[in-house]
């Protein structure tokens, strides 16, 4: 009896010393803002903890203090557009984040509210910081004030469409890496090394394209770290290319089946955006026309990176490591070359075909 008592408290004691070196190590992975149909401008800093803010309104600006550090790959500044805000910043102090918003019209303390959701398993959303400031015109309505139900209202896409491909930010993703393999074909290939090297073929074209391009990974590393959950490591990335603003994301990934004899190219999307699937015909249709593989065709899938990034997001299942002479043909560097080409082009038509700003 006594020693159970005796191990109870010292799991108790090494639980809650776990919780305060999480809490301590606290980072904002992600910055998203948008305009809900209230017209309510919300902000939402994505942390890998639990975490804390503190808010000082004063007549031009509000800062909100948050506790926690920034990773080193999100960006400072954004352009927002609301009738009480028109940019974000952020600044790194350390343990502790600032976020400053300065103010177009003056506000009352009753035009604000801050909250912090803490993580959910169902939604595998990660802990959060929310601001919601009110519009000018309606001020708050009495709409979901728990503030335990809300972030999903926003999301307003930053992203850009049409205009060709010249300037547009796209962020890509080899599928897998590090401690994750991906899938492995019968002569040994893993698939974190084809993504990789066919990425970065891609990334080559799309800068003679005169885009610009950021990577989830340049090398044999998980995104978010070793051992991480499949969520967290999938969020890592979308984390990436929110980060950078994307206009599109793209992960490339291999396909695999437990029959050897099953082949083909195949792009998904989940239709978050009117864009998503135009994005995936486009590409799918250059890797189609230029190969003699099967054509799987367009599909829609709920897959983590498709849905959870606010930008169109197509996810290219190449070809299958699965089926030997597509094994072969994945390893081989002309394919690879042929197939990134393939992609480049077909993120060239993409943007060519849709029109005008967003
Ligand atoms: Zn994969």
């Amino acid at each position: 009896m006594l020693t159970k008592l005796l191990i109870l408290l010292m799991c108790l004691f090494s639980f809650s010393f776990n919780l305060a070196a999480e809490a301590s190590g606290t980072e904002i992975t992600a910055l998203h803002w948008g305009v809900s149909k209230e017209n309510v401008f919300r902000v939402v800093l994505d942390c890998t903890g639990p975490t804390d803010a503190q808010a000082v309104l004063n007549d031009d600006s509000l800062m909100v203090s948050v506790e926690g550090g920034l990773k080193p790959y999100v960006s400072k500044d954004y352009k927002v557009k609301s009738d009480t805000v028109d940019h974000v910043e952020l600044q790194a102090t350390g343990e502790k984040t600032v976020l400053q918003l300065p103010l177009t019209r003056k506000l009352a303390d009753s035009d604000y509210k801050i909250f912090v959701l803490k993580k959910d398993p169902v939604t595998k959303r990660p802990d959060r910081i929310v601001i919601d400031i009110a519009s000018g015109n309606t001020g708050f309505k009495p709409v979901a004030s728990t503030g335990a139900v809300i972030p999903s209202i926003l999301a307003k896409p930053t992203f850009e469409i049409g205009g060709g491909i010249k300037g547009k930010m796209i962020t890509l993703d080899p599928g897998h890496g590090g401690t994750d393999p991906g899938a492995i074909g019968k002569q040994g290939t893993k698939e974190k090394d084809i993504t990789l090297k066919i990425a970065m073929k891609v990334r080559d074209y799309l800068l003679d394209k005169g885009a610009e391009v950021s990577m989830t990974r340049t090398n044999d590393k998980d995104v978010y770290g070793p051992d991480a959950t499949d969520a967290q490591e999938l969020q890592a990335r979308v984390d990436a290319a929110q980060a950078n603003d994307a206009d599109l994301f793209v992960s490339i990934h291999c396909n695999a089946s437990t029959n050897p004899n099953v082949g083909g190219i195949s792009s998904y999307f989940f239709p978050k955006t009117d864009y998503d699937k135009i994005a995936a015909a486009a590409i799918q249709q250059d890797l189609t026309k230029k190969f003699g593989l099967d054509d799987l065709g367009v599909r829609q899938a709920n897959f983590y990176v498709n849905k959870r990034s606010s930008m169109p997001t197509v996810l290219i299942e190449t070809a299958f490591i699965s089926n030997q002479k597509e094994e072969k043909l994945l390893r081989s560097n002309w394919f690879q070359n042929k197939m990134a080409k393939a992609i480049a082009d077909g993120i060239e038509d993409y943007f060519a075909a849709t029109g005008g700003d967003q």
